[in-house]
């Protein structure tokens, strides 16, 4: 994997940056404030996804804030500018999801997928704006996309890994009814800055654990679990350098004013004396394509490239990591150049281990 592609497979958009909750791991700066995205934005968008999703399958992830604060009339608004052949995803909080929002996604064919820690005790994060637990109204909302037959994919943080933990979780989405699950361990960006530093053998052990309670029971497409896997099964058999694309994901982030963020969506919104507010162009006054054919001039995704580059020289994980994730590195080093983090440990490096350490303690015994 070597430099960015000049067309992504999927783009974030931000419908609005107000969100309705408070949860204390956010990482978004302006989630109070409601800056909608108007129209033009949109549309400016849809025109420059249009041969893209012609040539194959293609995204929109709509992103907050929470999206479906922007209201169904503006999303409705938002969304036809868009073809067909572009498949729409929303990554929502849930609280607001009832009857018309189901009618909405069914109408829309959008896909939903929700964030949700886990059981109540596990949501203690998930607050609204008084403070007060937001568990009853995600799990409303939640409810109301079964009783439509809609499928959903669930996201979930974890603060802490414990031993236990990841057996309950998993027993939990199974439950839930989810057909796809990604677990994050939180992560130090943004204006969330708590500590995130977990020890190996803890950060280790609940992934074996979770691989080990998937594979009891894999009616959930587990995103990380699935992924390492992959990835190991091409060790074995001598592909492992086609696991990774050639270059990496742009992931172009529209912001609600039309500014363009590569790489982490996790970076809009901030700026820095180096590196100004992270921006790439505005699609209200460049083509996107033309934005992303000029990326590597950023002077901030330059010395981004060099941290990659560093880590492929030094880091036996690359060939599975790629690099991970730009935001990551500046929140947790101030730059971008440097290689291992707290979020590789937590969730790149000590989720190979587990994989391996379950695959160690389940091998057959030999005869
Ligand atoms: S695990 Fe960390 S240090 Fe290793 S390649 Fe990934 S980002 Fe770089």
């Amino acid at each position: 994997m070597r430099g960015i592609a000049t067309v992504p497979t999927y783009v974030v958009m931000q419908p609005t940056t107000l969100c309705n909750l408070d949860c204390s791991y956010c990482y978004l700066p302006m989630r109070r404030e409601d800056r909608r995205m108007p129209v033009e934005v949109a549309e400016a968008v849809a025109s420059a996804v249009r041969p893209w999703s012609a040539a194959g399958r293609f995204s929109v992830v709509w992103h907050g804030g929470e999206p479906l604060a922007a209201g169904r009339e503006h999303f409705a608004a938002l969304l036809r500018p868009f073809g067909p052949e572009v498949e729409h995803h929303v990554q929502t909080n849930a609280t607001l999801i009832d009857e018309a929002w189901c009618d909405f996604f069914a109408t829309h064919d959008i896909r939903v997928s929700v964030s949700v820690d886990g059981p109540v005790a596990r949501n203690t994060d998930r607050v609204n704006l008084a403070g007060k637990p937001a568990y009853d109204r995600i799990r409303r909302g939640i409810d109301a996309l079964r009783g439509h037959g809609l499928p959903f994919s669930a996201l979930c943080v974890v603060g802490r890994p414990s031993p236990g933990l990841a057996t309950e979780l998993y027993a939990y989405f199974l439950e839930l009814g989810c057909d796809v699950l990604g677990v994050n361990v939180e992560e130090l960006e943004g204006v969330n800055t708590r500590d995130n530093r977990h020890s190996a053998a803890e950060v280790t052990a609940f992934w074996a654990e979770l691989v080990g309670a998937w594979r009891r029971d894999p009616r959930i497409h587990l995103r990380e679990v699935e992924w390492s896997l992959r990835y190991v099964g091409a060790v074995l058999d001598g592909t492992a350098d086609d696991v990774l694309p050639r270059r990496l994901d742009p992931i172009p982030t529209v912001a609600h004013d039309g500014s363009v963020v590569l790489l982490s969506p996790e970076l809009a919104g901030f700026s820095d004396p180096r590196y100004g507010d992270f921006t790439s162009g505005n699609v209200l006054t460049t083509p996107l394509a033309e934005i992303l054919a000029g990326a590597v001039g950023t002077p901030w995704i330059r010395e981004f490239l060099d941290g990659v580059d560093a880590c492929r020289a030094q880091c036996p994980y690359f060939g599975f990591c790629g690099g991970a994730h730009a935001a990551n590195r500046y929140f947790e080093h101030g730059r971008f150049d440097g290689t291992v983090t707290d979020h590789c440990r937590n969730s790149k490096i000590g989720l190979l281990e587990g994989v391996l350490d379950h695959a160690r303690d389940h091998e057959p015994t030999a005869v």
